[in-house]
This record gives C-alpha cells, sequence and structure tokens, in this order.
C-alpha cells in the first residue's frame, strides 16, 4: 500500500574500510549507508538494495534475516550504522535476472540500468512487502470505503532517498522543522461541494467504532467546527497513545497531533503560515492549536553548506512529548513550496528498536 521504494536497483557510489573489520566494508548508495562482505562490490558496480522495514520473503540467500522475523532492520555492525540490505546481482537465479531484463522492457522501454537510473520499485518483482508495525485498532471491520480521490494520503520521503534534489534545490528553502511522531496517520476532513464529513485511516476511510479517534473527533469538536469553517479541507496528523504502535510515549489516553491541512478543492498542501491561520480559525485560541498540532522544533534555513549526513545529525535528539526517549525523527517542510517535504529519522531511535 506504501508508496516507498522498497526494492531498487542502485549504483555503489564509495566503499571505505571499517576499523577492526577485515570481512566487512562500508558501501554508500545515495544518502544511505550500508554493511556489505568486503570485496563484493566495486564502486560503480549496480547492487539490489532493499531499504529498511523490507519484509522478504523466506529464502536461504539471506538465512541471516531470520533472526529479524526476515525484516530488514537498521543495525550496528562494528561501531557502524548499517541501512538497508545490499546485494551482488551475482546472487540472482537466471529467472529473476529475466524478469529484470522484462520488467525495465515493460515498464521502461529500456535496459537494467534504466531501471537503477529511473529509481523503478521493484518489490513486487521480488515479493517483498513493507513491515508494519501490529495495530491493535487495525482490524478492519470498521472500514466504511477506499480512500477518497479528493484526499492525499499522507507520506514522507526519507531524506537519503532524495540526495540530488537535496543538494539542487531543497537546501535553499526555508523550513518548518517538526518532530516526527511515531504514531498512526488520521485523516479528518469536510467536503463541501458534497457536504460529507469523514475520518480515515492511513489507507481507507472509517466507519464509526470504538477506534479512539472517534472519542478525540467528538471531544474536539471536529465535525463541529469544520461545518462551521465551511471550506473543504481535511486535517491530517498522527494519533498517538495506548495501543498505538508501541506507544513509546507511555501516554494513557490518545493525542491527535495535526501536521498538515489539505486543500480539497485545489488538490494541494497548504503551506505552514497558512495552516495555522486556519487552525486558528478552527479553534479559536493559538494555546488549543499547539496542543492539537505535532511539536514545532523550529523554522529555519538549512545551512547552505550542510550535507544530508549533518541533517541525520540534527535528526537525533529527545522527544517533546516524552523528553526521556529518542525522538522518531524530523519532517521538513518548505515554507513556501507545499510540494517539497521530507523526513529525517533519527538514527538512534531505529538502533534502539
Ligand atoms: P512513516 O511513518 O515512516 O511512514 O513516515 C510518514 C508518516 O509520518 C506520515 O504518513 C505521517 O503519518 C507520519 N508523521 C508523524 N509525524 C509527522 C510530522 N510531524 N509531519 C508529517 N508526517 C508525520
Ligand atoms: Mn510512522
Amino acid at each position: 500500500m506504501s508508496n516507498r521504494k522498497l526494492v531498487t536497483l542502485r549504483t555503489i557510489k564509495e566503499l571505505k574500510p571499517i576499523i577492526d573489520a577485515d570481512n566487512i566494508e562500508l558501501a554508500r548508495i545515495d544518502g544511505w549507508q550500508c554493511v556489505v562482505k568486503k570485496g563484493e562490490f566495486e564502486v560503480g558496480d549496480l547492487g539490489l538494495y532493499f531499504e529498511v522495514d523490507s519484509l522478504l520473503p523466506q529464502d536461504d540467500r539471506w538465512a541471516f534475516l531470520e533472526k529479524y522475523k526476515w525484516r530488514v532492520k537498521t543495525i550496528r555492525l562494528r561501531g557502524v550504522v548499517s541501512q538497508g540490505l545490499l546485494l551482488p546481482l551475482d546472487i540472482l537465479t537466471e529467472s529473476e535476472k529475466e524478469g529484470l531484463v522484462e520488467f525495465a522492457k515493460d515498464t521502461l522501454n529500456g535496459s537494467i540500468i534504466d531501471l537503477a537510473k529511473e529509481r523503478i520499485d521493484l518489490s513486487d518483482l521480488f515479493g517483498v512487502e513493507k513491515y508494519e508495525h501490529p495495530d491493535k485498532y487495525n482490524d478492519s471491520n470498521d472500514t466504511r470505503g477506499g480512500f477518497p480521490a479528493f484526499l492525499h494520503k499522507t507520506d514522507q520521503e526519507r531524506i537519503q532517498n532524495l540526495v540530488d534534489e537535496y543538494e539542487t534545490d531543497f537546501k535553499f528553502h526555508p523550513y518548518e522543522i517538526t518532530e516526527k511522531l511515531e504514531g498512526t496517520s488520521i485523516t479528518i476532513y469536510y467536503n463541501s461541494f458534497i457536504d460529507e464529513f469523514g475520518v480515515c485511516s492511513r489507507n481507507v476511510q472509517k466507519s464509526r467504532s470504538n477506534h479512539p479517534i472517534w472519542n478525540i473527533v467528538d471531544e474536539m469538536e471536529y465535525e463541529e467546527r469544520l461545518r462551521e469553517y465551511g471550506k473543504p479541507i481535511a486535517l491530517q496528523g498522527e494519533l498517538i497513545g495506548e495501543g498505538i504502535q508501541s506507544n513509546v510515549y507511555g501516554l494513557d489516553g490518545h493525542e491527535f497531533r495535526i501536521f498538515d491541512v489539505w486543500d480539497i478543492q485545489k488538490h494541494e498542501y497548504i503551506i505552514p503560515m497558512k495552516r495555522f491561520v486556519i487552525l486558528l480559525d478552527l479553534f479559536g485560541d493559538g494555546k488549543i492549536v499547539e496542543k492539537n498540532h505535532v511539536p514545532i522544533l523550529a523554522y529555519n534555513s538549512i545551512g547552505k553548506t550542510d550535507t544530508v549526513d549533518d541533517l541525520l545529525e540534527l535528526a537525533e535528539g529527545k522527544s517533546e512529548i516524552k523528553n526521556d526517549i529518542e525522538r522518531e525523527g524530523l519532517v521538513f517542510k518548505s515554507m513556501g513550496n507545499p510540494d517539497i517535504s521530507f523526513k529525517v529519522i533519527n538514527n538512534n531511535y531505529l538502533l534502539g528498536k
């Protein structure tokens, strides 16, 4: 369901030795670093790259993943962070190789090198799914329908996959920097064109149920407020608390923290400043807006000399929700361009999981 490209062909940009390690070395793939067997790759080679959270089919070729229940996780090896699984193409079977060639022809009318250039997602070809944390409230008996086409599913691309965009464009923009919360995505909307109020999870529309979001909808009077506001918008945010993911914040109840407002009429996200004008209109009080919004850490220009690695360092730190745990990461949203945003996950958080 996710539009994350979990499996891609990538070019190895750099190989570095690891201190005190004879059999392994560190490969750089775009903004990612990944431990590989020494000698398995040369700079410029193509490799099959499985991003973290890939759930692989059981296979002897990656038998070492069995202890992680076939999930690719962020790990530390010999003191260095390793993210993802990078495999040389020569371990592919003949039929997998043929499958790749055919897929390149079908999708791009090209060769497998074009699959790397265009960074085409190969998850289906290799039977890879995204690992999802089991969610207590995620049973589907309260599904009312598909995700409405007039909305937009929440998602953020990882900065490690945006190195070129970052270097040539993104780093010259000013940003709103918010804390990325570990919860589940919720969209609450009122579409005035069809006079419809609704609540959606990440991928579907929800009917009324004992799902905790409905208590918040009632308590905060979201339907009344949105109807009164009158314009067709959707509030998107993260629901956190008891029974959601692993409730890292240790909350007893639940909180819905808004991170975006979607303009249903224009079919686009609303820039941060205007988002707050709307939220103030809705709640009538800045303190209430703040309490119902994801924590804002800064409004900042990125130093124009900052690299992706610098941003990864910036992402490390404690949560504003609970000060003694590592935060999941940061989300950067351009102040002026609703199409530019990305996430930077805190590696310490990933390693701690
Ligand atoms: P992921 O959790 O890795 O799938 O990253 C994307 C998701 O982060 C979005 O779909 C949101 O549900 C969630 N998220 C949590 N906090 C924020 C935030 N501050 N800004 C934007 N998205 C966020
Ligand atoms: Mn998440």
